[in-house]
This record gives structure tokens, sequence and C-alpha cells, in this order.
């Protein structure tokens, strides 16, 4: 298959852009090797291509969000988990201390107001990271007693918050991450085992909240660039789907002002326009 000459070649043509820096807020993260450099694609078939730094971990941060979603739609249905968490873009940094006006819901489950709301406990998870970003999860807290005194939460505020941190602290790698994303693409349904993991509504949700949420302060810009519900993480990574198709995922550490990879957002800019992969065009 010619396809992993073309990921190394994508990853090469990235390679000179070394703007940004790595998140700086969790002393691990910040000490990271930012030449780390990983894309992998999986197909709907089970297929899977990768190049880079593609076993290298990291802690799977925001992503987490996304999946933790899905997870919370299967526990409670969707109904009541959108008593608790809207559908609406914040336009706001991912940790603001914010709740939707008239329904005192966070705005969506990609922030950390949401994703607190939504949080796993009992993961296995890198503990340096975990640590780390406990030692300074101020207004993490200050999000979890919000929730709490609004009425979102009822669990003890900083046992919501350190399960979410824990989600956050899970390791992956790139090929873990695009096998994910496939499962979703193959209308949740995991491509090599064909074990049923999520129905496709769930999907259907998932992705739709990715699309208009799943960039940071970005997406707007990301849904017109590049075109495809993604979600991006501090330490480094994207994940990126095209729904029937292929899961995407993408690792280097520098972000961009705004929190997103520098090279990952190439990347995917780049599979965007050499695979028409942008959900607006007509193929
Ligand atoms: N652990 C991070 C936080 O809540 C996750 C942030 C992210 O990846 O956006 O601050």
């Amino acid at each position: 298959s010619p396809i992993p000459d073309y990921l190394k070649q994508v990853l090469e043509h990235v390679r000179p852009q070394d703007g940004g820096t790595p998140a700086d807020y969790i002393e691990t993260l910040a000490k990271a090797d930012t030449s780390r450099l990983a894309v992998a694609l999986a197909m709907v078939d089970g297929q899977i291509y990768s190049a880079g730094d593609d076993t290298v971990e990291f802690s799977i941060q925001s992503i987490s969000k996304a999946f933790v979603y899905a997870m919370a739609i299967e526990d409670a249905g969707l109904e009541a988990v959108l008593a608790k968490i809207g559908v609406e873009p914040s336009g706001d940094a991912f940790n603001k201390l914010s709740l939707e006006r008239g329904s005192n819901r966070p705005m969506n489950p990609m922030i950390n107001a949401g994703a607190i709301t939504a949080h796993l406990s009992n993961l296995s998870v890198d503990e340096e990271v975990y640590e780390a970003e406990l030692r300074d999860a101020d207004r993490n807290m200050g999000i979890g007693y919000m929730l709490k005194a609004a009425g979102i939460i009822t669990c003890v505020p900083r046992e919501a918050v350190t399960g979410y941190i824990r989600q956050c602290s899970i390791n992956v790698n790139v090929k873990d991450l695009a096998m994910m994303l496939a499962t979703l693409c193959n209308a949740g349904i995991h491509p090599v085992t064909g074990e049923s993991i999520i129905p496709q509504t769930s999907v259907r949700q998932v992705f739709s909240v990715m699309t208009t949420c799943g960039m940071y302060d970005a997406a707007g810009a990301w849904v017109s660039r590049i075109g495809i519900p993604a979600k991006s993480g501090v330490a480094g990574a994207i994940i990126g789907a095209l729904p029937g198709q292929v899961g995407i995922a993408t690792f280097s550490p520098r972000l961009d002002e705004r929190g997103n990879s520098v090279r990952g957002v190439k990347i995917c800019e780049r599979l965007s326009s050499d695979m028409g992969l942008h959900m607006m065009d007509v193929s």
C-alpha cells in the first residue's frame, strides 16, 4: 500500500513547523519531548496505517471528553444527559467557570464544566501526570463547586474533579486513538472484534458536539478549513473522523495560542485536502 509512505511524507512536510509551545500548566506536559511527531489512520474495515512515533504514549487529556460523553449517554440516556449538559459552543476558554444562561447547565460536554459533570472514575492512569495536575487544580475545583451549587452534580465536588483529572491522565498512542475513532466511524462497532460498543444514535450526538465544540476556541476556523468532527487535548494530540470511513489521530506536543497542536493541525489540513475529507465538499 502507498499509504505508509504518504503518511511519512506528510510528517516530513509538517516537521519544519516549530512554532508553539507545549502546555506549561501541568509540569509533566511542560517537559514533553517536542520532537515527537506521529499520525495514524484507522479505516472502518480495521486496517490501520501509521507513521512517526506511533508507539509513544501521551495522556489523552480533553480527548477523553468525547468518549466519556458517549458513555454518559449510554449510562443515563440522552434525555437525562441533555438535562445536565447543553450542546451549544461556548466561545469561551475550555476551563472557564461558566454555565448556560437560563438553563444553568454547562454549555457543552467538551468544556471542563461539561466534562466534570460527565466524569468517569476508577480508571488506570499515568500517576505522574495525574499528581502534577492535581497539584494545580484550583480552577477545576472551582468549576466543581460551581456545578454543585447549581445543582448539576450532587456528589462531593472534589470527587467529580479528581475523576475528571484521572480520566484526562490515561495513556494512549496515536494507533489506540485512531482505532477508537474508527469504532465511532463504523456506527459504534469495533472494526476488528465486531463488538457493538456504542449505538449509532450516540455516535451522531458525539460527532455533532465535536464538530461545533471540539477544538477549543478555534472550532469555527477548524470546521471551515478542515471540515471534520475533531477533538484536541493539551498533551498535543488531535483526533478527527470522517464518519463511515476513517478515524485519524495525530500527536505533537507544541500548541498554538488556542491550545491546538501546531503540527497536528497542519497534518489534518493536509490529509483533509489530499483525501477530500471536508464534510461540506460534494464528492
Ligand atoms: N486536564 C486538562 C484540564 O482540565 C485537560 C485540558 C485539555 O486537554 O483541554 O485542564
